[in-house]
């Protein structure tokens, strides 16, 4: 119902309630009944919630928490991922899921179209930390970023109109506008292409640009040039099942492909 509607429809009662007081003990009635549905359907919805994450939770424990206690000993001291991985916050790409990292394995960076921005203390001090940290303290020796097919971030970078300031959302056409670059360059090579076809060569352009952010981190770049770390990109198809993977060479070849 929308809010419109609903404002509608408690005037008219009030108008017929005013007509015709009368109605009043009726109206009070059903009101509570009503007051008492909404509520149950209320308590059903968050206890469907509650019951959903207390069942995961006693899955996990018996199924692989209780199961493996050596490797909880060991993660109960200390972790040392060999991977950071940047990945959507989709929930059709985690990562976990989709290379079978276990837990202690990857250092896991998600959000909007798997974007890495480039060096900025004040604006992109968030994701700037979730690099530092895994890079100069836990010292992963690999970073792989993750594109995937029909992501709607990249979508909505496609979409935004050149020479429109991003009015439609608070943030994210802000956000994905970090890998403009990558959009730029499909417009402008790729513009016989059909709208859909443009989003997925964009959505690999925009693991590229990602890429090359990464090294205007000087932690980064410093670890790369001395070849203590290794940066990846890839691009998860969930419509194919396959999942290609490159190196940080700016080239869209993939090394090697799986389907
Ligand atoms: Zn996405």
């Amino acid at each position: 119902m929308s809010t419109e509607s609903y404002e509608d429809a408690l005037e008219k009662l009030g108008e017929l309630l005013s007509k015709k007081s009368d109605l009043g003990n009726v109206a009070v009635a059903k009101i509570k009944q009503l007051t008492n549905e909404l509520e149950e359907l209320d308590s059903n919805k968050s206890s469907d919630a509650v019951e959903r994450i207390k069942s995961g939770f006693i899955h996990f424990k018996t199924h692989n928490y209780e199961k493996n206690p050596s490797l909880y000993n060991a993660l109960a001291k200390s972790q040392s991922p060999k991977f950071l991985v940047f990945a959507c916050a989709d929930s059709r790409v985690c990562p976990s899921h989709v290379l079978n990292f276990q837990l202690g394995e990857a250092f896991i960076v998600r959000n909007i179209a798997n974007m890495v921005p480039p060096y900025d203390k004040t604006r992109h001090s968030g994701v700037g930390a979730a690099l530092e940290y895994p890079v100069t303290v836990l010292n992963v020796e690999n970073i792989l970023v993750i594109g995937h097919s029909c992501c709607g971030g990249i979508k909505g970078l496609m979409s935004i109109e050149d020479d429109a300031a991003p009015t439609k959302t608070d943030f994210i056409e802000n956000w994905v506008q970090i890998c403009t670059p990558a959009k730029n360059r499909i417009k402008q090579d790729f513009k016989d292409l059909s709208f859909d076809d443009q989003c997925t060569n964009c959505e690999k352009e925009a693991v590229n640009v990602s890429l090359g952010n990464l090294l205007s981190y000087p932690f980064v770049r410093e670890r790369v040039v001395k070849n203590k770390l290794a940066i990846r990109g890839a691009h998860y198809d969930f419509v194919k099942g396959t999942f290609a993977l490159w190196e940080l060479d700016f080239k869209t070849t993939p090394a090697f492909a799986l389907s």
